[in-house]
Formats: structure tokens, C-alpha cells, sequence
């Protein structure tokens, strides 16, 4: 363990011991989406001593996503998020490996993406990305970490396919009317992408609870959490019908 300095706070009393340390240093994650909820996890991860990240996401910089995703440079608009993901990275913690694609996750490119990689975090905006990747996570028997913002509330699970019921037996995809957009205010996604990373931190290193068939809902506004219980569902159209994992 050759950064005893940088995370002499991440080791001191109640902390990690030196052996999760290298668990962390020798992780790597794969994050969809390095808008609102992707800043804070690659900001938590980095600062954890997260040894690679892998980050997807199709989209350019943007005015209106300043208000959220903390990452971006104003000097940045029109530049691609993973590129200017990538240099936050490395400008903060020059030790970790970051690999990026700037591109949108389908059913064609899905395969090489995943490849290496069993823990994905959920940092996607839309709910169709979302169920698609609960799907992949399900079919390939990927951990999955998903977060969800709205307004003043949150939403966090992690689902582990041979443990947890899937986001389609929580809930069926909300019909989303595309000309509706909900706010996403950065208190409220800075939380939620918090606790992604502190859910990353706990499997990788095998101590602690995480978030299985267990949604955590936050409500910023009346400052209220509540921890609702799922299981796998008999019926689900995702995960009943895949016992057997493809790699
Ligand atoms: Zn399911």
C-alpha cells in the first residue's frame, strides 16, 4: 500500500483497515453517466481511492447542467462530459486508471462495455437507460448500484442478481411525458450520488450493509428517509424469467 499519506484519513480509528484500502486501489468500476448523480460518484470514488473507473456517457457540456454536475468547467460547455470527467480525475487523484467512452449505451455496444467490470453505478437520467441497464446487470449478473432523483427527492437500491430482486420488481417503468422535466437540485443529487459511492465502498470491501432489496427513499424537503423492502418477484419480467447468467 504505496499511498499511506494521501489516505492516512481513509485508514486512521474507524476507518478502513490497510487491506480494504488495496481492495479499493485494486476495484474497478464502471459509471453510466457522468452528469449530476456521475460528478458526485466520481468525486467519492476518486477521493476513496477508487484504482480504475470506467465512465460512459454521450452527451456534451451544457449551461443548464452547471446548477448540478459539479465536475464540468464553464470553460468546458460544448466539450464532451467524459473528457472533462476524465481531467477532473486526473487533476484530483493522478494515481487512478480512467478509461472513457463518449457514447450511448444499446444493445450493440452494451457487451464491450460491461466486459471486466461487476460493479456498475446507475448515474443515468432517464428511466428508459435505467430499466435497460437493470436489464443488462440482470442478464450478465452485474452488481448494479441505482440512484434516482425528482424534485426534492431521492431514490437509492443496490441490486445484486443472485441475491436481490431487480428495479422491475420494485416498480414498473414510469411513463415519462419527455416534455416534462423534473428539476434535480444538487443538494439532493450530491446526496443520493453520496451514498452510490458509499454502497461501492462496501461491497468492494465486503464490510458493511448494503442495499440489497432495501429502496432508501429521501425527501430533502421534509427531511424524512424510509427504507422499503422488495424481493424478487415471481412475476417479474426481467428477473424471473433469467436463471442463468450469459458470463
Ligand atoms: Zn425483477
Amino acid at each position: 500500500m504505496a499511498k499511506a499519506t494521501r489516505y492516512i484519513r481513509n485508514l486512521a480509528q474507524q476507518g478502513l483497515s490497510l487491506e480494504e484500502q488495496d481492495k479499493l486501489m485494486n476495484a474497478k468500476i464502471l459509471i453510466m453517466g457522468a452528469g449530476g448523480l456521475g460528478s458526485g460518484v466520481i468525486m467519492s470514488l476518486s477521493a476513496l481511492g477508487v484504482g480504475e473507473l470506467k465512465i460512459i456517457d454521450g452527451d456534451i457540456i451544457e449551461e443548464s447542467n452547471f446548477n448540478r454536475q459539479i465536475i464540468h468547467k464553464y470553460r468546458s460547455i460544448n466539450r464532451a462530459k467524459v473528457m472533462s470527467a476524465k481531467d477532473w480525475v486526473s487533476e484530483f487523484n493522478p494515481d487512478i486508471k480512467v478509461d472513457i467512452e463518449k457514447v450511448r449505451l444499446n444493445e450493440n455496444n452494451y457487451l464491450r462495455i460491461i466486459q471486466g467490470y461487476d460493479i456498475i453505478v446507475d448515474c443515468f437520467d432517464s428511466y428508459d437507460s435505467k430499466y435497460f441497464l437493470n436489464e443488462i446487470a440482470i442478464r450478465h449478473n452485474k452488481i448494479l448500484i441505482h440512484g434516482a432523483v425528482q424534485g426534492f427527492k431521492g431514490q437509492i437500491t443496490t441490486i445484486n442478481p443472485e441475491k436481490t430482486g431487480c428495479l422491475a420488481c420494485i416498480m414498473e417503468k414510469p411513463m415519462v411525458n419527455d416534455k416534462e422535466v423534473f428539476a434535480s437540485l444538487s443538494p439532493i443529487v450530491n446526496t443520493i450520488s453520496s451514498m452510490q459511492a458509499l454502497e461501492v465502498l462496501k461491497i468492494v470491501t465486503k464490510r458493511g450493509v448494503p442495499l440489497y432489496n432495501k429502496l432508501l427513499t429521501f425527501d430533502g424537503f421534509e427531511t424524512e428517509t424510509k427504507q422499503l423492502c422488495y424481493t424478487k418477484s415471481f412475476t417479474c419480467e426481467v428477473c424471473s424469467k433469467a436463471p442463468k447468467f450469459e458470463i
